[in-house]
């Protein structure tokens, strides 16, 4: 069993909910796809897909509780869905998205580059950040070169 399965099912038990086989589909699936923002439907495909049937209901549940939890964090990318990514706990901040506005793709952007960004904040208007959700829009290099 894997670090996280082990801490996933010490943070339930602290909640008094137990490590269901949904959950640790749930969660596995996550893990599997963390380059990915799956919503709701996309995650029940992908369970189906390995031959785990999962109620709509219950994929909801757990994925509100995945939220609550901190294992993926709620990702709004101004399409009608809500979306979900695993949360690397090595991130400091959640990472920003490069959106493209051609083909719609996602892409992850891992470096910060906000810390000259933060500390302006702070010198400025005497606030503290303490994250930052940021969205680029543009074109990307695929359809840029078409
Ligand atoms: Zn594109
Ligand atoms: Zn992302």
């Amino acid at each position: 069993m894997n670090k996280k399965i082990n801490n996933f099912e010490k943070q339930l038990k602290d909640n008094n909910l137990k490590l269901t086989g949904q959950r640790k589909i749930i969660l596995n699936l996550f893990e599997e796809n963390s380059d990915k923002h799956l919503n709701a439907v996309e995650i029940q495909k992908a369970a189906l897909q390995q031959g785990n049937r999962i109620g709509t209901a219950t994929v909801y549940r757990t994925l509100d509780l995945l939220e609550k939890l901190g294992f993926v964090s709620k990702i709004n990318l101004d399409d009608s869905y809500i979306r979900y990514q695993f949360v690397d706990t090595k991130e400091e901040h959640e990472h920003h998205h490069l959106i493209c506005e051609r083909c719609g793709k996602v892409i992850d952007m891992q470096d910060d580059l906000l810390d000259s960004l933060e500390k302006q904040v702070h010198d400025k208007y005497g606030f503290n950040v303490t994250n930052h959700k940021v969205r680029i829009y543009g074109v990307c290099k695929e359809c840029l070169s078409k």
